[in-house]
């Protein structure tokens, strides 16, 4: 089966100089894949007429698929929709039930008074050579529009670039229409998470394996923070064939790297630890200093994690731990905050007071002031408490200071995850 390819042009200065990290381009790309449609080009265009437009011949040149995000909003920087109006041929008409949509929004949401501005109304404003996307978050409508390039046909849809109304507008429309518009490849993937092993010696481990894998396999490995995910990804046209092969290769994998295997799914480490606390019926806190919060952050951004996660003390200052955690003020004052005693004696506290199963707790120097010789930047403490004991480690990382944070916040997670599954 031929491949479809898709282009993925963001627009905006703001990306360019780097003030917004452009996620739009990412959600996209994930979201065309999941359906077989190839992503074979991201650019970044600024504000400029001229460069969206050649933007626009290239990339419509090379792809089925045109995606464009940005530059649809009411101030005079927003010029993709009068330029797309100019590419595509037609004028601007006001579109009524985008016009309603913005009245709406305006009078009901918004709860804006006085009457609609000039600007906001030219919102409704579409070229009519194109199929309106009604952009249920927001003021901006998506824009679809089909061109024959080389006697091909191209399909380029324009999006807000604010990105809870583009993923909207891609979720709940642009994927269904392209799904029934073309004809994709099956593209499935089998996801597996490993820690405490680095990617070289995971490759090492799987040499021969990898070289056996049909051409349509592809194996990628994904490092992140000490833990490496392998994804196997496989392309082709019978599903049913596709699922027994990739399920054959993927049990083979999970065997060759089963001492580092923590989990068979495409999870990240704060959903694994979520997942076993669930399945245990059990719960986690947190109590936390140098990581101020970051491992509760965690704990708690997916949904259901009310189950799992019940409350945390942020004990940043030492003030806080001598009188929610009463830590001992002497312990503190002749070994100090970063040591072993206070982050044991945090977590026997933290237990008492948020009565989980567990509890984790964090002391550390993330820099890059605050090291000395004997506790330099980069030492942290991690303690694990249970009803069956507190456990301390300490680590020396060696990153700025945010590298420092999600680093000791893997850690930690990872220490609680063995903690929970020692002796199964
Ligand atoms: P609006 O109607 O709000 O003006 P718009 O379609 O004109 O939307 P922009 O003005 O380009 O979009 O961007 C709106 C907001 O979305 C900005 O805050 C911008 O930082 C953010 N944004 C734009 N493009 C991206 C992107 N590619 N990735 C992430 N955020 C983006």
């Amino acid at each position: 089966m031929k491949k479809v390819n898709a282009s993925i042009i963001t627009i905006g200065d703001e990306l360019l100089i780097g003030q917004t990290i452009d996620t739009n381009s990412a959600f996209i790309a994930q979201e065309l894949n999941k359906v077989g449609i190839w992503v074979r080009r991201r650019i970044a265009v600024g504000d400029v007429f001229d460069d969206i437009w050649k933007a626009l011949d290239e990339e419509t040149a090379a792809s089925e698929i045109v995606i464009v995000t940005g530059g649809l909003g009411p101030t005079a920087d927003d010029i993709t929709k009068p330029l797309l109006c100019q590419y595509f041929g037609g004028r601007l008409v006001e579109n009524e039930e985008v016009l309603k949509h913005i009245i709406y929004l305006f009078e009901t949401i918004y709860r804006r008074p006085g009457p609609l501005l000039d600007r906001n109304r030219k919102q409704a404003e579409v070229p009519d050579t194109c199929a309106v996307l009604m952009n249920e978050r927001g003021t901006a409508p998506g824009m679809w529009f089909t061109k024959e390039v080389n006697g091909i046909k191209r399909i380029v849809v324009s999006l807000p670039g604010v990105p809870f109304e583009m993923k909207g507008l891609i979720e709940k429309q642009v994927i269904l229409r392209l799904i029934t518009e073309f004809q994709t490849p099956v593209i499935l993937h089998r996801t597996l998470l490993t820690v405490g092993v680095g990617e070289s010696m995971l490759a090492e481990k799987i040499k021969d394996w990898e070289e056996n894998l049909p051409a349509h396999i592809k194996l990628a490995y994904l490092p992140h923070y000490g833990m490496v995910r392998l994804r196997l990804t496989s392309l082709g046209n019978e599903k049913k064939g596709l699922e027994e092969e990739i399920g054959r290769l993927f049990s083979e994998l999970k065997e060759l790297v089963k001492e580092w295997l923590v989990i068979d799914e495409d999870l990240t480490l704060p959903q694994v630890v979520a997942k076993l606390l669930l399945k245990k019926n059990q719960t986690v806190g947190t109590a936390e200093s140098c990581t101020g919060g970051y491992i509760a952050h965690l704990v708690s951004r997916d949904p259901g994690s009310s189950n799992t996660y019940k409350g945390s003390v942020i004990s940043y200052d030492n003030q806080v731990k001598l009188e929610l955690l009463k830590v001992n003020k002497e312990t503190l004052d002749t070994v100090g905050a970063v040591s072993e005693e206070v982050v044991k004696q945090m977590a026997a506290t933290a237990l008492e007071l948020l009565k989980t199963d567990y509890v984790i707790t964090t002391s550390g120097i993330l820099g890059p002031d605050g090291g000395t010789e004997q506790k330099p930047v980069g030492l942290i403490w991690i303690a694990i408490g249970s009803k069956n004991g507190i456990r301390a480690n300490h680590f020396n990382f060696r990153f700025d200071r945010i590298r420092n944070m999600e680093q000791a916040a893997i850690v930690a997670l990872e220490m609680l995850r063995k903690e929970m599954v020692k002796g199964e």
